[in-house]
């Protein structure tokens, strides 16, 4: 039998993230994923502290954003990979009301860091934006498909990876330890992503009659070639326009909470495509399409911890649409709670769900 710490269900950001912090500790591990498409995968990988459709900054803006700038860069270095990019986002302003709204919200204490005042012109004639654009700062891009694969070799180097599904009938608890297969384990993470629906130890919905903590929502990107566009940086308006190079721009998404598989839609297609129309001048042809599903939660928080039944399970998921901004911050949270006792914010930890 191997002795060891923690097993870890799922390879997307979150679970990477608690390894990261595992490691940082010299905590020994095994991860057990299944290597199914993953929410992680198939993000847009944009690290933004700002919800773009009202100007106000997102839950804990400014940990996360410190946190996670730097988790990637080391994280680059340590895999020698380059997982993140540096990149400027600008807002297309619709009318003089949300410029003026934007300069308004640029000046609030909790928002002048991420928000340049400055209104800025549009010079290039691919893109419809009259009323020009405002920058967001402290904003790049996560390449989280490099992120997945060279994580996954690291582990496999390192033999802490086990290339299949948990099967959770296998796991068995007594008052010390959990036991599964050859391992036994102080304590489990369960960082499954949406799949987490399928996990028998996950509570019960906290009353009759209401749902699954966890709701799925699908999200569509398109791919797009467009070689007269010549922008550098991520434009957001309706849509989220992401420059990849050589001319092909990530375009999206789509939010629905109908279909939780993760084939792509010919609905999805339509809609980007007709929004898309109205942003930019120039011609583009689709050249594929990614879907994937969202963590997301009535409270749009996360839910990290173990609820009282069992300390030795901890569920750190619900990550939502922003979970490759939150997750470094997260882990780390979820650590210090787990093993020096800390609290977690009453927000997102998982008991707030339920009375005792
Ligand atoms: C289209 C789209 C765009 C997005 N864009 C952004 C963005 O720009 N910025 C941002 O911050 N966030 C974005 N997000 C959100 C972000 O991707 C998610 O919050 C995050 O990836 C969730 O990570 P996770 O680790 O919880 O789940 P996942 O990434 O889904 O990982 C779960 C893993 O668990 C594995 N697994 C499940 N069950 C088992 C089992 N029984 N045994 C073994 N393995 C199992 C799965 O195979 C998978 O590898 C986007 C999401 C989507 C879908």
């Amino acid at each position: 039998m191997q002795k060891i710490d923690y097993i870890v269900v799922g390879l997307g950001i979150a679970g990477i993230s608690f390894c990261e912090e595992l490691e940082k500790h010299q905590k020994s591990y095994v991860v057990f994923d299944a290597g199914e498409t993953t929410s992680t995968l198939v993000s847009a990988g944009l690290i933004n502290p700002v919800v773009l459709k009202r100007f106000t900054p997102v839950w804990n803006a400014k940990s996360h954003i410190d946190s996670s700038i730097k988790f990637y860069k080391d994280l680059s270095e340590k895999l020698k990979v380059s997982l993140f990019e540096e990149m400027p986002m600008l807002r297309i302003f619709k009318s003089i009301e949300e410029q003026n709204n934007w300069m308004v919200a640029s000046d609030k204490k909790e928002l002048s860091s991420f928000l340049h005042p400055e209104i800025i012109k549009n010079e290039n004639e691919s893109i419809k934006a009259p009323f020009g654009f405002g920058e967001v700062r402290q904003t790049g891009i996560i390449n989280t498909s490099l992120l997945i694969r060279s994580y996954k070799e690291y582990l496999q180097k390192n033999n802490k990876l086990r290339n299949e599904v948990f099967d959770y009938n296998l796991l068995q608890e007594t008052n010390n330890e959990l036991v599964c297969q050859d391992i036994i384990s102080k304590k489990i993470i369960f960082s499954e992503g949406a799949s987490v629906r399928h996990n028998p130890f996950f509570p019960p919905p906290p009353t009759s009659g209401s749902k699954h903590l966890l709701i799925p929502n699908k999200g569509e990107y398109i791919l797009i070639k467009a070689p007269e566009l010549h922008v550098r940086a991520m434009l957001k308006s309706s849509l989220f326009i992401i420059p990849l190079g050589n001319d092909i721009y990530k375009v999206g998404a789509t939010y629905s909470r109908e279909d939780y598989s993760v084939n792509t839609t010919q609905e999805a297609t339509t809609a980007l495509v007709s929004k898309l129309a109205k942003i930019i001048n120039c011609n583009f042809k689709v050249v594929d399409q990614v879907a994937g599903i969202r963590p997301t939660t009535k409270d749009r928080r996360p839910f990290l911890g173990a609820l009282n039944e069992s300390k030795r399970k901890v569920f750190y998921n619900g990550l939502g649409t922003r979970g490759i901004t939150s997750a470094p911050s997260l882990a780390k949270e979820l650590y210090q709670h787990l093993e020096n006792g800390k609290e977690l914010h009453k927000e997102i930890d998982i008991k707030r769900y339920y009375k005792w």
